[in-house]
């Protein structure tokens, strides 16, 4: 933002100074090109370490130079044109309040620049031309912001999204686990991890072909979130590996969820999908850690699971193996 501002600031001293060397120009004040160009160079080293809103007056100050330049220039030049830098850049950095902050102060800039000028070169179609240039361009300028903001959040969301099945994916579930973590840690609630499996996921592959296998993903993130209330949070967390975390669930809460979807698993499904078991891991909390200690305890206990000939349930509550 101060690079821009500097950039910007640079830019109208250079335009300054090319005016001033081109031979047919009507000659005016250089004060404005020299302030601009002081400016330009003090933010380099300055403008980063500033907070925002001390950046903000230099939109006003940019629409102050630009009226005074043109106050300053005797007959009816082009130089309303550079309003748009400023009105640009408040717009873009500040969005509506800052454009409507700039608006007026071009408005009243240039309208006292105007008044100084000799009857002949100020006359109030000047005033309304730049009025309307410079709303249009906010306008635009406010548009492509919220546009730009609206598919930087799209991405956000898609970026912790797992296309196959809809359920968060690692990274989603890491940013929402860890805060429900922090509310269950508040409020003393307990807590519980659930990590799913699929049984043999590689011999469906083998013997289904692997576009049936994704469908087989996609249908168990379907039962999962169907068995899920909206506190909890699911996600695809590995190839054929799912977690779920359940707050303010006990360990007794989180086997009966377990059973629920791994009964729905092996249910026939309608659309002639081969039915699958899951082999689940909880790790049950009533002092909650952190997320991946939590990752870790369910990830024993459904290592156990699976060593205990898959298909079933293994519960770790207090380091203690619960079946
Ligand atoms: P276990 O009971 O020990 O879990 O056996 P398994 O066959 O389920 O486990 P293994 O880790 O040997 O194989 C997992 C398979 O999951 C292998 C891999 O090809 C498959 N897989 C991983 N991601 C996907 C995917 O996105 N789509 C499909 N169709 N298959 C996947
Ligand atoms: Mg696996
Ligand atoms: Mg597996």
């Amino acid at each position: 933002m101060a690079y821009t501002a500097s950039a910007i600031y640079g830019a109208a001293a250079f335009d300054g100074g090319v005016d001033g060397l081109l031979p047919s120009d009507p000659s005016f004040s250089v004060t404005p090109i020299l302030v601009t160009l002081a400016i330009a160079l003090a933010l380099l080293p300055f403008g980063p370490r500033l907070p925002r809103r001390w950046l903000a007056p230099l939109g006003p100050l940019g629409v102050a130079l630009i009226a005074h330049a043109l106050a300053t220039t005797p007959g009816a030049g082009d130089g309303a044109v550079l309003y748009m830098w400023p009105v640009l850049w408040m717009t873009f950095f500040f969005g509506r309040r800052g454009a409507m902050a700039v608006i007026a102060c071009v408005g009243v800039a240039h309208a006292a620049a105007l008044l100084s000028l000799p009857a002949a070169s100020s006359y109030p179609g000047r005033w309304v031309d730049v009025m309307i240039c410079v709303s249009v361009v906010a306008g635009v300028t406010l548009t492509l912001v919220h546009r730009n903001e609206a598919l930087l959040s799209q991405l956000a969301a898609e970026a912790r999204i797992d296309p196959l099945t809809g359920l968060l994916n690692r990274r989603g579930f890491d940013e929402r686990a860890s805060l429900e973590l922090a509310h269950a840690r508040r409020e003393d609630r307990p807590i519980a991890l659930a990590a799913f499996d699929i049984d043999y996921f590689k011999c469906i592959n083998d013997e289904w072909g692997h576009e049936i296998g994704d469908r087989v993903l996609a249908r168990t993130g379907e039962l999962l979130a169907a068995q899920s209330r909206e506190i909890d949070v699911a996600a695809r967390t590995g190839g054929e590996e799912f977690t779920v975390l359940l707050p303010g669930s006990d360990g007794s809460d989180a086997d009966a969820f377990t059973q629920r979807v791994r009964a729905a698993l092996a249910a026939s499904d309608p659309s002639g999908l081969p039915t699958v078991r899951v082999s689940a891991g909880i790790l049950a909390s009533d002092t909650p850690t952190d997320i991946e200690t939590m990752l870790r305890g369910a990830d024993t206990a459904l290592y156990r699971a699976k060593r205990g000939g898959r298909n079933r349930t293994v519960t770790i509550r207090a380091g203690r193996v619960l079946h």
